[in-house]
């Protein structure tokens, strides 16, 4: 219909002109006049075409995310009483397009985030690993942030949960054949030209060795601003140039803080999508990538309300750009969407059949990390800690009661085998880590996380009725959800390739 009313409005435009301007046309007129219809300019059909291009894109990833992922979030929002059924829509599973998108990469299909966000930014499949390079690991294939930096003259923003220079993000503007290359990817952000990047600090800014010159100051160099603070970056706007707002206060070695541990109200994920369209918001458009990265981390720790609680905050930075949209209906397009998956997590475990009761969670007031840094700073104030004073910590952080008669039914309460795997896994946290020589039980159990807040974690999830399979990624597909203008190219069942040639039909780009 708005198609119709525009070609409508221009046709007027054309017999306006055409009649010398001095009489008013009605459109239903002009409409019926079918000798005026080819003869709109170059300029107008240009117009046309425009209209069915996004001007502001959006392509929001949760790293990690599947379907397992969304749906514990939409659970736990929804009625999560055990044995009542509800669930609560996410504003993007709200979205009127959806699909589905394979993650495999060159060699596996347990890939991980340089190959399958290389997958996303350039449409080619590549090792594990590599970022922005062909299968040789030696091509460098252009990415969709310079095609439209290159062909619409688009303001690009990246945006990530975890460190900048990290795999998805750097997929974005970096090509190197080792994502541990941290400083060759820090160097290459600064040599982009981008116009926006935001969240996380760089990792290894003096590269492997320490002793090559601050990636920070040759970012500076290269002309990017640093705000230093938290107001600084509140009062980032379309005049301050090109930016790199890191983030002033951290967690896991430079990346933001989890949702869960952010009582402070610290700038989050949502926040630094925001930033990127104060800074980037122009007459040409803007591209911005943003990454919750967290998703994964908390993913690869079987950390189930930690995730959660990312995937709520990404959906906040979902509602950022849905709330730009309105504002610019016809011009807008938002691509959500995950790498891969992580941690094989799923709604369903042996011991619950088919129960779930995934309120157990609200008792966990902190991520697996704040947990860990708890019992470190405790160890540090009594070297003789015992599990008796650690219990209590437990209960008070995660609601998990040691194994009595008079909380025999309390869903919390720990069975005497539940209570034997904390025991086991306090004993093990305890030894030096080169001193833990697991058994391939142990592997399975521990992974490479601390013993304890591991044990903790899978207690909690399981009781919730939720399972994992891995500490790593697995192949599960991943869904991605359209909005806006092309939105519907992005319907159906695909490779995580066709992510890519998609935003080039979309935005009609050549390639
Ligand atoms: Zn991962």
């Amino acid at each position: 219909m708005k198609k119709i009313i525009l070609y409508l409005m221009i046709l007027t435009l054309v017999m306006t002109t055409l009649a010398g301007c001095t009489t008013q046309q009605n459109p239903t007129q002009a409409a019926v006049e079918p000798t005026t219809a080819p003869t709109a300019t170059e300029k107008e059909t240009e117009k046309i075409e425009e209209a069915k291009v996004p001007k502001y894109i959006f392509m929001l990833i949760g790293d990690g995310m599947s379907f397992a992922q969304v749906n514990a979030a939409q659970v736990y929002m929804g009625n999560n009483e055990s044995g009542k059924v509800a669930t609560k829509n996410m504003n993007f599973t709200e979205f009127p397009v959806a699909g589905v998108a394979t993650t495999h990469d060159s060699t596996s299909f347990c890939p991980d985030s340089a190959s399958t966000a290389t997958s996303l930014s350039t449409g080619v499949k590549t090792h594990s690993g590599v970022i922005g390079m062909a299968v040789d690991k030696a091509t460098s294939v252009q990415n969709i942030s310079e095609l439209l930096k290159e062909q619409k003259n688009m303001k690009i923003g990246v945006v990530s949960s975890v460190t900048i220079n990290h795999a998805t993000p750097a997929a974005y503007y970096a090509h190197v054949a080792s994502r541990n290359d941290y400083y060759g990817i820090a160097l290459q952000l600064a040599a982009s030209g981008f116009d926006y990047f935001g969240g996380g600090n760089i990792s290894k800014p003096t590269g492997n060795e320490k002793d090559q010159k601050d990636a920070y100051e040759i970012i500076k160099e290269a002309g990017y601003l640093i705000p230093e603070t938290k107001e600084e970056i509140l009062a980032l706007n379309s005049q301050s140039g090109k930016v790199y707002a890191s983030s002033p206060v951290v967690q896991d070695s430079g990346a933001l803080l989890y949702a869960l541990d952010n009582k402070e109200g610290e700038l989050d994920f949502s926040d630094y999508v925001q930033n990127a369209i104060n800074v980037l918001d122009n007459p040409d458009g803007f591209f911005i990538m943003a990454e919750s990265g967290k998703i994964d981390w908390a993913c690869h720790a079987n950390d189930a309300k930690t995730t959660i609680e990312e995937v709520i905050e990404f959906e906040n930075g979902v509602q950022v750009a849905i709330d730009f949209a309105k504002k610019h209906p016809d011009e807008t397009l938002i691509i959500v969407t995950g790498d891969h998956e992580t941690g094989g997590m799923t709604l369903g475990y042996a011991a619950t059949g088919y129960s779930t009761a995934f309120n157990i969670l609200d008792h966990q007031k902190m991520s697996y990390v704040a947990f860990d840094g708890l019992i470190k700073k405790m160890k540090e104030e009594n070297s003789g800690l015992t599990f008796e004073d650690v219990m209590p910590i437990i209960t008070e952080n995660f609601g998990l009661l040691p194994p009595d008669e008079q909380v025999a039914d309390n869903p919390l309460a720990l069975t005497e085998s539940e209570f034997q795997k904390l025991k086991d896994g306090f004993a093990e946290s305890q030894k030096p880590k080169e001193e833990r020589n697991y058994t391939d039980e142990q592997k399975i159990l521990y992974g490479g996380y601390d013993p304890l807040s591991v044990s903790v974690t899978h207690i909690i999830n399981n009781k919730a009725g939720i399972g994992w399979t891995s500490y790593s990624h697995t192949g599960t597909p991943v869904a991605v959800y359209a909005s806006g203008v092309g939105a519907e190219l992005f319907n159906g069942s695909y490779d995580n390739t066709d992510v890519f040639n998609k935003l080039l039909v979309a935005t009609g780009l050549a390639n």
